[in-house]
């Protein structure tokens, strides 16, 4: 497999002229650089607030979503169906601006990667996923973050390692979806000028907020973007296809089952507290009997018809949580909560001081699993060429933009000597 084309993206958006935006002091989320209020990543609720504080009907909402998701329309004099009058005012105050692209990497079987430049000069990254078998419209799953760095520090993740940095907006983190999306309209282009809008059926089918950081300890612009991934005026994706991965922030994830359906994955890891406070530390603050009490009440308890099982997430780390022993103890810890086993071999990086586990021993224990009733899958790494475990392909742009620093550092020195 070869990367097809790696190249560094131009801004979706051009820079505009600063205009003073004329704002409801409820409305915060303001595009930095253009003063104007970003509108992408606004809920239907949000967006109808806005419009009744420009003095608008607050319906725009709703056709104004429709032109930015299912249309990717960001520039306002396209949206045909609103007046000449509040597409200009529009103009002037508001803007739809998705975070900027710095690097993209496009495998030969479909995987896509971006690292994107957040307000503030922050990296993050997004992952497109195509399915095996994905045909023209086959299942193509987006992996995306929710924070700059994770604070929780497990120990053989590589965005723990970075530290925490800070939240992404609402607009952060939709936007992941939305520059994914249009890189199917666009088929690569810089610009969406002139492209066949049909072309967007050709878009992302899932979505996995497994990227970087804990999408429950960045709260509201998480539930917001989901509202949006689920909304039929929106991205209309099912509740089974958008699916959020938690550490186990027990106290939140008693709120989701309250907010919103999604499908939910519990980054487990480790059978028992012992070796589990040693991987994943939050489980000192919400150890393995409220955090499985937790997702008990999420899969039971609230809307029963739809939430039938969680995702468990389990690294396979070799000689650490691999042994039989510890499938024994999982079969005993999972009893009487629906689950499916995820079985994810270590992706490994730098220093992380942890190895893959065997494909003999992933296999073994994966069947011991299998016996005791579960359905367990093994996951299988896509995309080697541009292969890295969520966080390592923002550390290699970040080293790259270092070094790049550093040369040019030098030849400056050299030409002031
Ligand atoms: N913070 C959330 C979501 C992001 S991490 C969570 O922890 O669930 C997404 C998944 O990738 C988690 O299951 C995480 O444990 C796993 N992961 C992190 N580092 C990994 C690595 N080096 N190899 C394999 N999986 C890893
Ligand atoms: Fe954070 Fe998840 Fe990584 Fe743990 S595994 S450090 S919670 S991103």
């Amino acid at each position: 497999m070869s990367t097809i084309s790696t190249d560094t993206a131009t801004p979706t958006q051009p820079v505009q002229a600063h205009t003073p935006a004329k704002r409801n002091n409820s409305i915060k989320i303001l595009d930095e650089a253009h003063a104007k209020t970003n509108l992408l990543g606004m809920t239907q609720a949000q967006l109808a607030d806005y419009f009744k504080s420009i003095g608008e009907k607050p319906f725009r909402a709703t056709q104004v979503i429709k032109w930015i998701y299912q249309q990717g329309v960001t520039d306002f004099e396209q949206m045909t169906n609103l007046s000449k009058g509040l597409r200009d005012k529009l103009s002037a105050n508001a803007c739809v601006t998705p975070p900027k692209v710095i690097h993209r990497q496009y495998s030969d079987d479909g995987t896509r990667k971006w690292v994107f430049e957040v307000t503030g000069g922050s990296l993050v990254e997004t992952v497109l996923i195509p399915a095996d078998d994905s045909k023209i419209n086959g299942r193509k799953t987006l992996c995306v973050s929710s924070q700059v760095g994770c604070a929780l520090d497990c120990s053989f993740c590589s965005t723990g390692k970075q530290g925490f940095e800070r939240d992404l907006s609402a607009a952060e983190i939709l936007g992941q979806l939305w520059v994914a999306n249009a890189s199917y309209m666009t088929d690569d282009q810089d610009s969406l000028d002139g492209v066949d809008h049909s072309l967007w059926e050709n878009n992302v089918t899932n979505v996995v907020m497994m990227g970087m950081g804990e999408p429950l300890l960045n709260y509201r612009p998480v539930v917001s973007s989901m509202e949006l991934m689920l909304s039929d005026h929106a991205y209309g994706l099912s509740k089974r296809r958008v699916t959020l991965s938690t550490s186990g922030v027990v106290p939140k994830m008693y709120k989701l089952a309250q907010d919103i359906d999604v499908a939910l994955a519990i980054s487990l890891h480790a059978p028992n507290d012992e070796l589990r406070n040693e991987l994943v530390p939050i489980n000192k603050k919400y150890p393995l009997a409220e955090l499985i009490a937790a997702a008990k009440n999420y899969v039971h308890d609230v809307n029963p018809r739809h939430k039938k099982h969680v995702t468990i997430e389990y690294v396979m780390l070799d000689g650490v949580n691999d042994h039989d022993e510890h499938a024994h103890q999982l079969v005993t810890l999972l009893e009487g909560l629906p689950s499916k086993i995820n079985l994810i071999p270590f992706n490994p990086f730098p220093h992380s001081g942890y190895d893959k586990s065997s494909n003999n021993r992933i296999h073994a224990f994966s069947n011991i699993l299998s016996e005791a009733g579960f359905v367990c899958t093994i996951r299988q790494t896509r995309g080697d060429d541009i292969d890295a475990a969520c966080g390592q392909l923002v550390g290699q742009v970040a080293d790259r933009t270092r070094r790049s620093a550093a040369w040019q550092k030098s030849i400056k020195d050299r030409e002031e000597a």
